[in-house]
């Protein structure tokens, strides 16, 4: 707050993009973490549309990834979920999605990007990067195993953070559904419900074996 002005300060909203495919605790423990430490007022969850960097066809349905995270973000009041990218037409650019956020919000927010230390160590390659950095502040989430060391990055336009160690990955999620090992605590139990209900990441959805 600041009493001398009788303006409340500006609303810290942070920006959590993934595939989400699907979401783990991974995910939600990093936006629980940053938005403690950076005080946010509110995470969006933002589910990329076409991701350009991955195989189209190898992603899951935007639908599916949009509605495991609206499930897992539900019961946390500061959390929420955008469509903006998956309804924005063509490959998802980040770029869009801030300028969209900051026109949205208007200029009297502050925006942190929040995402993982691996991605972050490719933002140097993103095109427009100076206008990123303008655009919002960066967080890159330190995980098990993507440690960074020298980022290269601009001072004070990135801060890195140490995640309470969460070695899991969609990755990971994936291939235990599909070996048929259980994903029960790696993601929110609502989650476990909605694979095995759709047959998500099973090679046979069918198969009796995995039915609740
Ligand atoms: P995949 O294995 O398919 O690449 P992922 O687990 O990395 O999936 P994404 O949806 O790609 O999940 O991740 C979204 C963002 O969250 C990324 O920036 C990623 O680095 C970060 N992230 C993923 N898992 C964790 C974790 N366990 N702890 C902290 N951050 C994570
Ligand atoms: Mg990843």
């Amino acid at each position: 707050e600041n009493p001398g002005e009788g303006r409340p300060r500006p609303r810290r909203v942070g920006i959590m993009g993934g595939t989400f495919d699907p979401i783990h605790h991974g995910h939600l423990v990093a936006g629980s973490e940053v938005a403690h430490l950076f005080h946010l007022d509110e995470v969006v969850f933002v589910p990329t549309g076409q991701p350009w960097q991955k195989d189209t066809s190898a992603v899951t349905s935007a639908e599916h990834r949009y509605l495991m995270t609206v499930i897992a973000t539900a019961e946390n009041p500061q959390f929420r979920v955008s469509r903006m990218e998956i309804d924005r037409p063509g490959p998802t650019y980040t770029i869009d999605t801030l300028r969209e956020m900051r026109e949205f919000h208007g200029s009297d927010v502050e925006l942190f990007f929040i995402t993982g230390a691996d991605a972050l160590g490719a933002i140097l390659s993103w095109r427009n990067v100076d206008e990123l950095f303008e655009l919002a502040h960066f967080v890159g989430c330190n995980r098990t195993g993507h440690r960074l060391t020298d980022t290269g990055l601009p001072d004070g336009k990135v801060s890195l953070v140490e995640i309470p160690a969460l070695a899991i990955s969609s990755t990971e999620c994936r291939e235990r559904v599909r070996k048929g090992e259980p994903i029960w605590y790696l993601v929110p139990d609502g989650i476990v419900r909605y694979i095995n209900k759709t047959g998500l990441y099973r090679d046979d959805p069918m198969t009796e074996d995995f039915a609740e």
